[in-house]
């Protein structure tokens, strides 16, 4: 799920995402013209458990990971202007 920058153990801060999450329910319902992207209205946050991706449009859970009590590294940086990102290779 995390992916690595070769050189060193930073996390890439670039969109990394290989597989979209979107909400079943409401997918469908995405007008002609409109993106996957501009559809969705997904909040993602942690929970005492792990981490949530939620619906809004649907007020449903689409996803919630159970961290099962470990901890995991994490990245919440991002590229400022004319930065390059962390580069985790593939992507
Ligand atoms: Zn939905």
């Amino acid at each position: 799920m995390f992916e690595r920058h070769p050189n060193d153990d930073r996390l890439s801060n670039a969109n990394c995402i290989e597989g979209f999450a979107h909400c079943t329910s409401c997918f469908g319902q995405c007008p002609a013209g409109v993106t996957p992207r501009e559809w969705a209205r997904l909040e993602a946050g942690l929970t005492k458990r792990g981490m949530q991706i939620w619906c809004v449009r649907c007020e449903a859970n689409l996803m919630h990971v159970d961290y099962e009590g470990q901890q995991h590294p994490v990245t919440t940086t991002r590229a400022k202007a004319g930065e390059r990102v962390i580069d985790g290779g593939s992507h």
